[in-house]
C-alpha cells in the first residue's frame, strides 16, 4: 500500500474529486487505482486556506515504481503497518488471573486485551453498571443529589462515558495502538468516521451503549466484571522496596488472590491514593491545572472559526484551543473544549463542587463550553507530600460548593463582572447550561489571587484570536479542579510500581495519561506488560 498525505480539496468538493486529485498528484491513470481509503481528514480553518486536507491509503498498480519515482517527496510512501499485535498468549491452565481495578477507558482496555489473549481478568469496579449509574448521576443534575460511588467519576466506562467523547491525543504512538482503541470502538458501535476524521468524537449517549458491548466482550471471551466491588486495601508479602503484591482486600472484607493487579483508578479516587500511600507505594505529586468553565453562543464560536462556512454540515459545531502565556509565569490554556455541550456537575465527594463539560454526538446544544484553567506545581499546593495536591483540590471545591449555597449549585460570574472585578448578581443573553442550576457570585473570590491574575490577562489575548471571546454576558463557572491527576505512582520500565511488584499503576489517576485516547492506549500497554510477566516473556 501506497500512502498520500497533503492531497487539499475545497470543503464542497464533489464526490470524485479525491480519486481525480490522487490520480492527477501521481500523474497515474484512474484504472491504476485499485483502492483507496482516507486515513485521515483534516480542515484548515485558517482564513487564507478553509480546506479539507487529506491522507490515503493506495492500493496502486505500479507501487514500487511510484515510490522510487517519488523518493524524497515527504508526502509519498510505504503505507506503514498499522495492525495489533498480540505480545503472547495465555496458556490453557492459568496459575493466576489477573486482576483489573477500575473499569474506566485504561481499565476497559486492559481487560478486554488480556481477554483477547486469555488471561479471562477479573475487573473490579466501585461504581454501578452504565444504566443504573446514568441514573444516579442524572440524580445529582435534576435533584441536587450525590451518590458518592455512583456518579460522573465512577462506574462503568469511567469519567469518559458522560462525556463529548473526544477521541485525539497528543501522545507519541509509534505502534499505533490508538489505532487498535479506534478500532475496538468501532466494533462496539462507535461511528465509522471516527477512524479517519481529524477530531473525531462520539458524544456520551453512544458511550453508553458502547461500553456495554465491551464489557459483554470481555464476558465471552471468559473475563469477568464485578461491580459495586471497591478495593481497599492491599495484601503485601515481603519488606522495604522489594514487597510482591499478592491480592486487594475488598470493601465487603472479600479478599481476592492474583500476583498480577492493573490498578486503573482515574483522578478521582482520592480515598484508594490515600490507601496507597498509607500502604507505602511510591508516589509523587505532579502539576495539573485549576480554572472554570466558560460558555459563549456556539454561533460566536462557528463564526470567528468558519466564517463563511459556519454551520456547514462537514465541519460541524467549531471547537477551538487557546493558550495564553502569563506575565506571571503562568500558562492559561482552554481545556475538554466541548462544542454544542453542557457544563456537568462532576464531584464525586459531598460538600464538594466540581465543573467538566459533556455533549452528545450530534453536538448541537446553544452553547460552547470549555475549560478555561490556569497551569499550578506542587509549590502551589498547600503542605507537602504526594496528596498535598488532593489538599487543594479538596479546598477550592469546598470553596466553590460553599460560594454555589450549598446545594450543589454552582457559583457563576459574567465574564464582563470578573475582567472588571466586581459580583455578578444577574444572567445576560447567555444562559448557562450547568445543572441543577448557577448561582450569581464572585469566582475571583475563591480562585488564588495568581490564578484570577493570569486569567483576567489571558481573556483579552483570547479575544483577540476568537473575536467576542470576552463578550460581557459569556458565563464562567466553577470551579475546575480535575483537569488531570494531582499525583503520579510512579513505575519502572516493567510498568510496575518502583516498590510494589505485581502492582501496576495505570490510566490517568497513575499520571500517565490524559484522556479517554491515551487511557485506552496506557491499557493496552499495562496489558501487554502484565502478559510479558505472566508469560515470563521480559
Ligand atoms: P477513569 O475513567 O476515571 O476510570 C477509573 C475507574 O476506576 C472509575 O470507574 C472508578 O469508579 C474506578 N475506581 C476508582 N477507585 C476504585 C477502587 N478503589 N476500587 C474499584 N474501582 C475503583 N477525555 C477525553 O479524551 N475526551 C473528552 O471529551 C472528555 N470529556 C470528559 C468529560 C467529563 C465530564 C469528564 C469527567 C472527563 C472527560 N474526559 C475526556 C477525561 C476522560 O474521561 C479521562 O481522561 C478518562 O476517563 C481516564 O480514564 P481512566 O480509565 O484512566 O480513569
Amino acid at each position: 500500500m501506497l500512502r498520500l498525505a497533503e492531497i487539499k480539496l475545497p470543503l464542497d468538493h464533489h464526490d470524485s474529486a479525491l480519486r481525480e486529485a490522487v490520480c492527477a498528484r501521481l500523474a497515474v491513470p484512474d484504472s491504476a487505482i485499485r483502492a483507496l481509503t482516507v486515513f485521515k481528514r483534516s480542515y484548515d480553518a485558517r482564513r487564507s486556506s478553509q480546506q479539507l486536507i487529506y491522507i490515503v491509503d493506495l492500493d496502486v498498480a505500479g507501487e514500487d515504481a511510484l515510490l522510487k519515482k517519488f523518493k524524497g517527496d515527504p508526502h509519498v510512501g510505504a503505507t506503514p503497518d498499522m495492525n495489533y499485535y498480540y505480545v503472547g498468549q495465555a496458556p490453557a491452565t492459568l496459575p493466576c488471573r489477573p486482576l483489573v481495578v477500575g473499569f474506566g477507558p485504561c481499565g476497559i482496555f486492559a481487560a478486554l486485551i488480556l481477554a483477547q489473549m486469555g488471561f479471562r481478568p477479573i475487573v473490579l469496579e466501585r461504581g454501578k453498571e452504565v444504566r443504573q449509574r446514568t441514573k444516579d448521576t442524572w440524580g445529582l443534575w435534576r435533584k441536587n443529589v450525590l451518590n458518592p460511588e455512583s456518579n460522573v467519576q465512577y462506574g462503568e466506562g469511567g469519567a469518559g462515558t458522560f462525556s463529548d467523547g473526544k477521541l485525539y491525543s497528543q501522545i507519541k504512538d509509534p505502534r499505533y495502538l490508538g489505532r487498535k482503541v479506534i478500532d475496538e470502538f468501532v466494533k462496539a458501535g462507535a461511528p465509522e468516521e471516527i477512524v479517519y476524521v481529524a477530531k473525531p468524537h462520539i458524544g456520551t449517549f453512544k458511550l453508553v451503549t458502547m461500553v456495554e458491548k465491551m464489557r459483554a466482550t470481555i464476558i465471552e471471551l471468559g473475563g469477568e466484571i464485578r461491580f459495586e466491588h471497591k478495593v481497599t486495601d492491599l495484601l503485601l508479602e515481603g519488606d522495604g522496596d522489594t514487597r510482591q503484591l499478592r491480592g486487594v482486600v475488598l470493601e465487603n472484607g472479600e479478599q481476592l488472590l492474583s500476583d498480577h493487579v492493573v490498578m486503573a483508578l482515574g483522578h478521582s479516587a482520592r480515598d484508594t491514593f490515600e490507601m496507597l500511600h498509607a500502604r507505602g507505594v511510591y508516589m509523587e505529586a505532579k502539576p495539573f491545572s485549576i480554572g472554570c468553565r466558560i460558555e459563549h453562543p456556539q454561533s460566536l464560536i462557528d463564526k470567528a472559526r468558519h466564517g463563511k462556512h459556519a454551520g456547514h454540515p462537514i465541519l460541524g459545531a467549531a471547537d477551538y484551543k487557546l493558550v495564553h502565556h502569563a506575565k506571571n509565569g503562568r500558562a492559561v490554556y482552554s481545556f475538554c473544549m466541548c462544542p454544542g455541550g453542557t457544563v456537568v456537575a462532576a464531584a464525586s465527594e459531598p460538600g464538594r463542587l466540581v465543573t467538566n463539560g459533556m455533549s452528545q454526538y450530534s453536538r448541537n446544544e446553544r452553547n460552547a463550553n470549555s475549560a478555561l484553567v490556569v497551569s499550578i506545581t506542587p509549590e502551589d499546593y498547600p503542605g507537602d507530600g504526594p496528596l498535598a495536591g488532593i489538599a487543594l483540590q479538596r479546598q477550592l471545591e469546598e470553596l466553590a460548593f460553599k460560594l454555589g449555597g450549598e446545594n450543589y449549585e454552582a457559583p457563576a460570574q459574567l465574564v464582563g463582572d470578573f475582567l472588571a472585578g466586581k459580583p455578578s448578581t444577574q444572567l445576560g443573553e447567555v444562559e448557562p447550561s450547568y445543572k441543577p442550576g448557577v448561582k450569581m457570585s464572585d469566582l475571583a473570590s475563591i480562585l488564588p489571587p495568581y490564578a484570577v491574575e493570569a486569567m483576567r490577562e489571558a481573556l483579552p489575548a483570547f479575544d483577540r484570536q476568537i473575536r467576542g471571546y470576552t463578550m460581557h454576558d459569556a458565563v464562567l463557572t466553577g470551579l475546575e479542579t480535575r483537569t488531570s491527576s494531582p499525583l503520579r505512582i510512579t513505575r519502572g520500565d516493567d510498568l510496575q510500581s518502583l516498590n510494589v511488584r505485581g502492582l501496576y499503576p495505570a490510566g490517568e489517576g497513575a499520571g500517565y495519561a490524559g484522556g479517554i485516547l491515551s487511557a485506552g492506549v496506557d491499557g493496552i500497554r499495562i496489558a501487554e506488560a502484565v502478559a510479558k510477566s505472566m508469560l515470563g516473556l521480559h
